[in-house]
């Protein structure tokens, strides 16, 4: 309540009971004074009551709209659930002082992994500095003589002549094709310094070209009986049927592109050919084959990847070696073997 009024109350409150007591002894009308006596507290009283009630009404809001005086607002709101809401997390500034580079991702290097030597065979047949048979004239192009399918009873007489020539070839052997009888032509092939590269443990189709892991299966097989047998890590492959046979597209759609990219990163490099006198019937002349090959050469390109079939009918392609020999290092065709490091002649992948 507003002071000024309550002063006023109290003072026409206290003014009446004056009044009254005054009336009471001065004037001696007993009752009258004392009527008028009450009258005036009971008006100081009235005007307290109101007063303190007003007070009360004050700090004690029934609508709960205002608050309480003297209490400070929580800091924290909570809603009528009585879950706390967190404070709205601050929003980082953005750094200004250091500038947040995003790290460039490492580029991968694409280079086919080089694969640890393994003592033994690995180490000699590998080096790949002495092979060369290189004539005086030569014409800048190397010849790689590659006999499929081996070993078999002709093997001996291929590396008979390659021996006369003091050439080095490739022999893509098979491994179900190592009898205990031909392991001495694998012997004598690591042994002259050629290099046996893998052709497949079964040469079937069905068998190989049906998954990649059919085909891995296959490989590691051959693979690991070249350790096992000759101490001979083999390096170079070639596909059954070449990189480019569309035979494996009854088996399985688009492995050999696959198995294409997956070989050479697993440090395999694999061959296909330029050069092929068709000689796997059999049934060719010696000279017809030694002619094909010499027409299929090119000096106009560095490698010539001869196909030549090593099986037990092959005796007229052992046959046709010396001529091919005699006159490509007459025309400056210089002979190799194939190694990792020679630069690969491949097809084009067709499944
Ligand atoms: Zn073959």
């Amino acid at each position: 309540m507003n002071l000024v009024l309550l002063g006023i109350g109290l003072a026409i409150g206290i003014a009446v009971t004056a009044v009254g007591l005054v009336v009471m002894f001065r004037n001696k009308k007993l009752y009258e004074g004392v009527i008028v006596a009450l009258a005036g507290i009971a008006v100081v009283g009235g005007v307290m009551m109101i007063d303190a009630q007003l007070n009360y009404n004050k700090n004690n809001p029934s609508d709960g709209t205002s608050a309480p005086v003297g209490i400070e607002s929580p800091t924290v709101n909570e809603d009528p659930s009585g879950t706390v809401t967190p404070p709205a997390e601050e929003t980082p500034l953005p750094a200004t002082a250091e500038p947040t580079e995003v790290p460039t991702p490492t580029e991968e290097p694409t280079a086919t992994p080089t694969p640890t030597p393994e003592p033994g065979r690995y180490i000699e047949v590998h080096k790949s500095d002495w092979s060369l048979v290189k004539p005086d004239n030569w014409n800048g192009s190397t010849v790689y003589l590659t006999f499929d399918d081996g070993p078999s009873v002709v093997t001996g007489e291929i590396l008979d002549a390659l021996k006369k020539h003091n050439v080095k070839a490739t022999f893509f052997v098979i491994g179900n094709e190592i009898s205990a009888n031909d392991e001495k032509y694998i012997k004598r092939a690591i042994e002259e310094g050629h290099t046996v590269g893998i052709h497949a443990y079964t040469h079937e189709y069905s068998v190989i070209y049906t998954s990649v892991d059919d085909y891995l299966t296959d490989f590691n097989r051959i693979d690991q009986l070249l350790k096992d047998k000759f101490n001979y890590k083999a390096l170079v492959f070639r596909f059954p049927g070449g990189s480019s046979n569309e035979t494996s597209k009854r088996y399985c759609k688009g492995i050999m592109t696959e198995l294409t990219q997956l070989m050479p990163e697993r440090g395999y490099s694999y061959f296909d050919w330029n050069v092929s006198p068709e000689d796997a019937m059999g049934t060719l002349e010696p000279d017809v084959i030694a002619e094909r090959v010499l027409k299929g050469l090119s000096k106009n390109r560095t490698e010539n990847v001869v196909l030549m079939h090593d099986f037990d009918q092959m005796s007229p392609s052992a046959q046709a070696l010396d001529k091919i020999i005699t006159n490509a290092l007459a025309d400056g065709f210089a002979f190799d073997r194939l190694t990792p490091e020679t630069t690969p002649v491949r097809h084009t992948v067709a499944n």
